[in-house]
């Protein structure tokens, strides 16, 4: 039996991305739908099969606990609004799957941690890069040691963020600018790809003066993690340029190179090998896979199996944590010292 969806939040992600992904997965299906309009969500319940009695409000969400139908719900909604939505949906007794960044604050973070498992429940960030072949490919390589061992890592994420997607821009519903929003796979990915936590950042953040996108929120970020086995990782992240979002691992033997590394589709991987100074290139065929069906999925077989999901709610607070250490670097115009943390893999 496959489980059951409810989707909170009918907007780009959900319509475009994630309610077509349902179509490739093998474990997942939709069942429910949350939003506040209510003619779109008939629309979209019509298209997919959902019952006109498993349409809620944002009001009515918690008679959620009511449908047994109902096993996951997947929140996404603007990032202020994760925190509410968690707690909330732990006390209807479902699963969470949570979009990223998981909230605003580290002090939501633990919140949602501990509500889900005072409910006893699951939660799991939507680290979608986490659960995409060619990025897990990469992971693999880099622990692996396959070009012997990682020194450098320069990631970036960037776009030219339109206006009309008017959350984004305020500091209240978004938390912030391009760091939390796109920036974010640039941290997540690193500490992905490496497997340890960094022990140092330092950042700085510049923001086009007069710019009405950035009037609340950051544009551009650059920040540095220094990793206890010595790598670096250079970071960078702005709302205004066109789009840029790749990486390059930089390993005694060779190169691992994503481009682009963190898009929905077209991801692309190229390495270049180089023991004893001659150089070959390899490139893998994409293994064309839905990572939203695969997440999907992941969840679904961590519900089934009663595992913890790869990318639960700690990973989401750790990266809260690292961001708002970011964000006091750049303030304070110097490097956060950050305490050890051991190997979150610790907990999958
Ligand atoms: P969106 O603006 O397209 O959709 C947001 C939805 O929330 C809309 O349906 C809107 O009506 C609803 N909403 C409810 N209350 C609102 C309020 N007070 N203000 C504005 N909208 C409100 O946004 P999106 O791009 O679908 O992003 C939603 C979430 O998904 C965010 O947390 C975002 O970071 C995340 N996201 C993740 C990925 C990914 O690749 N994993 C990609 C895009 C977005």
């Amino acid at each position: 039996r496959r489980v059951g969806y409810a989707l909170v939040g009918l907007g780009h992600l959900t319509l475009n991305e994630i309610l077509p992904a349902f179509g490739q997965s093998k474990h997942a299906k939709p069942v429910a739908l949350v939003s506040g309009d209510p003619e779109k969500m008939r629309k979209v319940a019509q298209q997919y099969g959902i019952k006109p009695s498993s349409c809620y409000s944002y009001q009515t969400y918690d008679n959620l606990k009511d449908n047994p139908e109902v096993e996951v719900i997947y929140i996404v909604l603007p990032n202020s609004m994760h925190h509410e939505f968690t707690l909330r949906g732990a006390k209807a007794g479902k699963h969470i799957l949570c979009e990223k960044p998981m909230a605003n604050s580290a002090k939501e973070c633990e919140e949602m941690i501990e509500a889900c498992k005072k409910a006893g429940k699951k939660l799991m960030i939507a680290y979608r890069i986490q659960y995409e072949p060619l990025n897990r490919m990469a992971m693999q390589l880099v622990r692996d040691k396959a070009y012997g061992k990682v020194k450098l890592l320069q990631m970036v994420n960037s776009q030219n963020q339109a206006h009309d997607q008017q959350w984004r821009h305020k500091k209240a519903l978004a938390g912030g600018g391009a760091l939390p929003d796109i920036g974010l796979y640039c941290l997540n990915t690193s500490r992905f790809l490496l497997g340890e936590e960094p022990t140092e950042v330092s950042a700085q953040i510049y923001t086009t003066q007069g710019d009405a996108r950035f009037k609340e929120v950051e544009e551009n970020v650059t920040f540095t993690l220094r990793f206890p086995s010595g790598v670096i990782s250079q970071c960078m992240t702005g709302y205004g340029t066109f789009n840029s979002k790749s990486y390059m691992v930089h390993c005694e033997e060779g190169t691992i190179k994503m481009d682009p590394a963190f898009t929905y589709q077209g991801l692309h991987q190229e390495r270049v090998r180089a023991p004893k100074s001659k150089q070959l290139k390899e490139t893998p065929n994409d293994p064309m896979k839905d990572q939203f069906a695969l997440e999907l999925d992941h969840m679904a077989e961590c519900v089934r199996q009663n595992k913890t999901p790869y990318t639960p709610g700690e990973e989401g607070l750790q990266d809260q944590r690292l961001m708002e250490a970011i964000y006091q670097s750049a303030r304070e115009n110097k490097p956060v010292k950050l305490p050890a943390v051991s190997k979150l893999d610790a907990f999958r």
